[in-house]
């Protein structure tokens, strides 16, 4: 029973969270049911994560065939997995090298990492600085909350990594007055998750290549959740048409497998992390590679980014028309592909228990934000089955 189980959690779990008063059981395809036996239309895939959704027949396969063979070997060896989960994720990435992690903190961790040495191999200083976006969200380890553009994450946590300066998202002047010869690398997600779903806007894209290009300062992008097919390409660089020298990613490429991944250019590979530099002990093991190979398998042989593509105009038209019918509770839909949000004028926290009651799973962002980040695999029908479920809500909340 949920009760049953939420009071064990409680009692045991450190309080960092706060839960939602449902234990979830059994997913099968975009529906998950909790311990009581209710079921919900999921429209947050565990955070970005579930991109197939849940009970995928060869994905489970895959990772059944996996644990029979041999689910660790440490990276002092190679393994099949790994060599096609590199492989795959790289090309998917447009990407020359990749390392794997357990998370996406983990992810940016590396980037971190690979920003400072490939500027240490240059000049031999030690003083590099990085410009991360305000409003971002990079993950919870001491450097990836050093990159995190809210006070809120650091404050308790300070002193934080250093020489991180936070510029506008979106604004070029911002970014352009902090440079300076100290500067190594600028970080920012292409769509800003967690911070309210805020797509970049591709003149800002555009005009920070140039000027990574010109003082050779290298373009990280956290794709940890605009990435892996949710804007209806592989990653959301490649809509937008700016290409990063390094990325992070993680969440979608393991589909429920906790993996993460930081990728880059021969170049930057070249110039940054040599033997000794950096390594793990679990990240990327035969276990987490063999779901990392079969997501790619299967977004290739479903056709996953292209299925996004094709049903982002509904769902981009269903959200606008919510916003148009309740101008007083939605002031605006934000999003790109299906990673959509909207900005209420009441609190999230009610709409999304609202939901909930009617059997939708969303989530919230920063800013008041109403998160929607389904599993890719939705159709039509769990589109319009959500519009209407959100329509209930919005309406029953114009009539208190
Ligand atoms: C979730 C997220 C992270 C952190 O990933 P974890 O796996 O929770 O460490 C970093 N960046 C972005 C954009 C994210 O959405």
């Amino acid at each position: 029973m949920n009760s049953e189980i939420i009071k064990i959690e409680d009692k045991n779990i450190l309080g960092v969270y706060n839960r939602f008063q449902i234990a979830l059981d059994r997913g099968e395809g975009v529906h998950l049911y909790d311990a009581d036996g209710k079921k919900y239309l999921d429209f947050g895939a565990g955070i970005a994560v579930c991109c197939l959704g849940y009970s995928h027949e060869g994905y489970k396969t895959a990772l059944k065939n996996q644990i029979d063979k041999l689910m660790h070997t440490s990276n002092l060896y190679y393994s099949k997995p790994v060599a096609e989960a590199a492989e795959k994720l790289c090309r998917a990435a447009k990407m020359d090298r990749v390392f794997f992690t357990n998370s996406g903190a983990e992810a940016i961790e590396g980037l971190i990492k690979t920003a400072r040495k490939y500027a240490y191999t240059k000049d031999g200083h030690h003083d590099h600085e990085i410009i991360a976006m305000e409003h971002s969200f990079h993950g919870r380890t001491m450097g990836a909350v050093s990159v995190t553009g809210n006070e809120h994450y650091r404050e308790p946590f300070e002193p934080m990594i250093g020489n991180i300066r936070f510029a506008t998202y979106n604004d070029i002047d911002s970014v352009k007055a902090l440079i300076n010869d100290r500067t190594c690398a600028i970080l920012l997600e292409p769509v800003q998750g967690e911070g309210g779903i805020r797509p970049a806007k591709e003149s800002f894209l555009k005009e920070l290549r140039r000027i990574c290009d010109e003082k050779d300062i290298l373009l990280m992008f956290d794709e940890i959740q605009c990435g892996m097919g949710r804007t209806g390409e592989y990653f959301a660089w490649q809509g937008m048409g700016v290409k990063p020298d390094c990325m992070a990613v993680a969440k979608g490429i393991g589909n429920g497998m906790p993996v993460g991944a930081f990728l880059m250019s021969e170049k930057v590979a070249e110039g940054s992390m040599k033997p000794g530099d950096h390594g793990t002990t679990y990240g990327g093991n035969p276990l987490a590679c063999s779901a990392v190979a079969a997501v790619a398998d299967i977004f290739e042989k479903e056709g996953i980014p292209a299925h996004v593509r094709e049903l982002t105009p509904y769902f981009e038209g269903r959200l606008d028309g919510l916003a148009q019918k309740y101008p007083t509770l939605i002031k605006e839909r934000r999003g790109s592909g299906f990673m959509q949000g909207l900005e209420l004028t009441f609190p999230v926290s009610e709409a999304v228990a609202a939901a909930q009651k009617r059997g939708l799973l969303v989530i919230s962002a920063g800013g008041n934000v109403l998160r929607m980040v389904p599993p890719l695999v939705i159709e039509k029908e769990h589109i319009e089955e959500m519009a209407d479920i959100l329509d209930a809500v919005f309406a029953e909340k114009k009539d208190q």
